[in-house]
């Protein structure tokens, strides 16, 4: 219908039954095949009537639209970084090093304390959303995110370094109803370089 560039689905950057036993290769395989996917296709599909509408000069409801391609976006956009900031057990868990050490440090006390509030931002998110930890360039502090959906409660410019999915569709296949259980798991398997990264992207 046109050239503009639309999203498309990042494949994982490991197998799918890489994070077992933490997360198992059903559970991930639909999560990524079928829930982040629906997300990268519903975006797409709302960018693609916008741009219908434009050619045949017809008016929409502006409100609805909006308030869709966000919570799609956002859906797409948490999902790719939920991907990169998990890796297999053998390379991940641990603690983190590098700049994010020292902040995490400087600002909750100490790496404890810190995953003890982010699990129980995890853990208390209403309904579906995620747990997240993000940067405030204003302050140059870091602090932890609560969003419900893909896009409630998230702070304009603020970036973020590392997200929990918590929905449902994210651990009920391998937790059933105890979301807790799943949260404690994704210590096993969080990719602290990565985040690292990404902080230190933000600093440097
Ligand atoms: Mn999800």
């Amino acid at each position: 219908m046109s050239d503009k560039k639309l999203y498309s689905l990042p494949e994982l950057p490991y197998a799918y039954n890489a994070l077992e036993p933490f997360i198992s290769e059903t559970q991930l395989k639909i999560h990524h095949d079928k829930h982040h996917a629906a997300y990268v296709n519903g975006a797409n599909a709302v960018l693609e009537k916008l741009e219908k509408a434009r050619q045949a000069g017809t008016d929409m409801d502006m409100k609805a639209t909006l308030k869709e391609l966000s919570f799609q976006a956002g859906g797409h956009v948490l999902h790719g970084l939920f991907w990169r900031n998990l890796a297999p057990a053998a390379k991940a868990g641990k603690e983190p090093g590098g700049a994010l050490a020292d902040a995490l440090k400087k600002e909750f006390g100490s790496f404890e304390r810190f995953k003890k509030e982010f699990s129980a931002a995890a853990a208390s998110t209403e309904g579906s959303g995620w747990a997240a930890l993000a940067w405030c360039g204003m302050t140059g502090r870091p602090l932890i995110m609560q969003i419900e959906k893909h896009n409630v409660n998230v702070y304009p410019m603020f970036r973020i370094l590392m997200v929990l999915d918590v929905w449902e569709h994210a651990y009920y296949l391998d937790y059933k109803n105890e979301r807790p259980k799943f949260v404690e798991a994704f210590w096993n398997i969080v990719d602290w370089d990565e985040v690292n990264r990404r902080l230190e992207a933000i600093i440097k």
